[in-house]
């Protein structure tokens, strides 16, 4: 019987045929050097470019180390991971980007964490490398969500990440659909930590995520873990409510007392519109929240792979 795998490596990879081979000559001999055993599972989430020849390469030349799962389309990053963490054999799991911005050499630091005895090791970037824009709305994000839910994490946007084993467990077991790893996986931790890792430029190719996608990321982190905002929009309709029946008794005592009048017919409708759009932003958002129940309870097939290249051993 061979010693049982220690660690595994999860990596996400969507037309990173630019970085693959970089990060190949960097990775495996920061985890040949651990001494211990390990596996990197990667993922090609409906790559467009070479990458799954790539990985495909790679896994001939490592076939001990390396698997390959190969999906038949785009799932996005988290559902590429979560495929992998279904497949894991490691004690540990940790996560990484594949375009390097998370510098393969930072993983034994984490390691050294999980060997402390922490079940969850979540990375922070030193000196983050990312568009301001970018490192500004993330700020923000941030600040939302350490008021309206209560995880506690510097920087939810660094995959850079290691999970004891019941912790991906849990995460595979709870069958989110839109999850937000990081979070999710720490939910399930019972003595979590922090550590800084270093972070670069992307090695090559620009980012897969557009603002569209961001927004549509960082909704998933807000109304997948609390109903905050829910109850905030009740709340506010609730006072909005109050003050516009205020509104209505005043000009019924008015119109009663003093007669007709046609002056400030424009404030009236300045206040109705107003009245409007709050309705409709809370149809959205209960919308919203709709979908993801339908989601979830339709419980369809999350993602389809059409091979794994791997070798048993
Ligand atoms: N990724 C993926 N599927 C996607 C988008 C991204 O698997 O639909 C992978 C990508 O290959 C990379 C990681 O997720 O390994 C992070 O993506 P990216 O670098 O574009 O995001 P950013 O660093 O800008 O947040
Ligand atoms: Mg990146």
């Amino acid at each position: 019987m061979p010693d049982p795998i220690e660690i595994s490596v999860v990596i996400p990879v969507f037309n990173e045929e630019l970085n693959l081979p970089r990060l190949f000559e960097r990775l495996y001999p920061v985890l040949d050097g651990l001494g211990r055993r390990y596996e990197i599972i990667f993922t090609n989430d409906g790559s467009h470019d070479r990458s799954f020849e790539l990985l495909r390469e790679r896994h001939a030349a490592r076939p001990d180390v390396t698997r390959v799962i190969n999906f038949n389309a785009n799932y996005g990053q988290h559902m590429a991971v979560v495929a992998a963490f279904e497949r894991v054999r490691g004690r540990v799991i940790v996560t990484l980007d594949a375009d390097l911005q998370n510098p393969p050499e930072e993983i034994p630091k984490l390691l050294a964490l999980t060997d402390a005895g922490h079940d969850y090791v979540g990375g922070f970037r030193l000196n983050r490398k990312d568009s301001a824009f970018r490192t500004l709305a993330s700020k923000c994000i941030n600040v939302v969500r350490s008021r309206i839910t209560s995880i506690e994490m510097t920087d939810q946007g660094c995959m850079l990440r290691a999970y004891s084993r019941p912790i991906v467990e849990a995460v595979v077991q709870s069958g989110a659909i839109n999850t937000f790893i990081p979070a999710l996986a720490y939910s399930f931790a019972g003595n979590p930590v922090e550590v800084g890792v270093k972070h670069e430029e992307r090695h090559a190719g620009v980012s897969n995520y557009s603002v569209y996608r961001l927004i549509r990321l960082n909704f998933d982190l807000i109304t997948g873990f609390s109903l905050a905002p829910l109850q905030f929009f009740t709340m506010f309709a609730l006072f909005c409510s109050a003050g516009s029946l205020a509104l209505v008794l005043y000009l019924a005592y008015r119109r009663i007392f003093m007669g007709a009048e046609a002056e400030g017919t424009f404030t009236l409708f300045g206040i109705l519109f107003f009245l409007l759009s709050v309705a409709m932003v809370g149809i959205g958002l209960i919308g919203e929240y709709v979908g993801r129940t339908y989601q979830v309870v339709r419980s369809r097939q999350r993602y389809f792979i059409k091979e794994v290249l791997e070798t048993r051993t």
